[in-house]
């Protein structure tokens, strides 16, 4: 059993990661002035009315909010000793996920949470908020974001468990194609205890059910 009845994804853990060329970070730096004259050719050739007052700036603004969007900080990872020896789930609950899916590269927008399982040592509470950012500003999918951030994290917290649940608003989805205004796309992983635990299992469940 999955540990979200909405579950639509059903990770593979036993894959290699990363998978090589995918979810990766821009490989140059934005050349504003090339992505600006770009995307001035791109609104024309839409037919956009670029000499109205109102969108002399447009293909400027767009380009600055793309390299927002697709920009983001290294986290530094700061851990702490787990001395008070507190041995339950540690839950964060309603991180922003604001993404770019790779396919349209229109934005997906939604919310993360994530619980561990303590092992060692924890980790600085704000730094789950920026893991999610780090993953999220770079062309994605929904899917492959879920699994990075549960890598990064069991990674370099080597927690008994983890799991990440990703729940957003594809904008390919409800704007455009099929249209289904309102329709979200439900994403979740687990590993360690709170897979193979039935206990830790349905405590993460409850604990990231919406
Ligand atoms: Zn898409």
């Amino acid at each position: 059993m999955p540990p979200i009845d909405m579950t639509i994804t059903a990770l593979d853990h036993t894959r290699a990661h990363p998978r090589p060329g995918l979810g990766e970070l821009a490989t140059t730096r934005p050349d504003l002035d090339r992505a600006e004259r770009a995307a001035t050719e791109l609104l024309l050739a839409l037919g956009m009315p670029l000499g109205q007052e109102g969108m002399r700036r447009t293909p400027a603004r767009m380009v600055a909010a793309y390299a927002e969007l697709l920009t983001a900080e290294p986290v530094t990872m700061t851990t702490f000793p787990a001395e008070t020896g507190y041995a339950d789930l540690v839950v964060v609950r309603d991180l922003p996920v604001r993404s770019v899916c790779e396919h349209h590269m229109l934005p997906f927008v939604g919310v993360a949470h994530i619980a561990y399982l303590p092992g060692a040592r924890i980790l600085g509470l704000s730094k789950f908020a920026r893991t999610v950012e780090w993953f999220a500003r770079r062309p994605q999918t929904q899917e492959r974001l879920t699994d990075q951030i549960a890598e990064h994290l069991d990674s370099h917290l080597d927690p008994v468990g983890i799991g990440v649940v990703v729940t957003a608003e594809h904008f390919c989805m409800t704007l455009r194609g099929v249209r289904a205004a309102g329709a979200r796309t439900i994403t979740s992983t687990a590993r360690g205890a709170l897979r193979e635990d039935p206990h830790w299992r349905d405590r993460f469940a409850a604990a990231t059910r919406g």
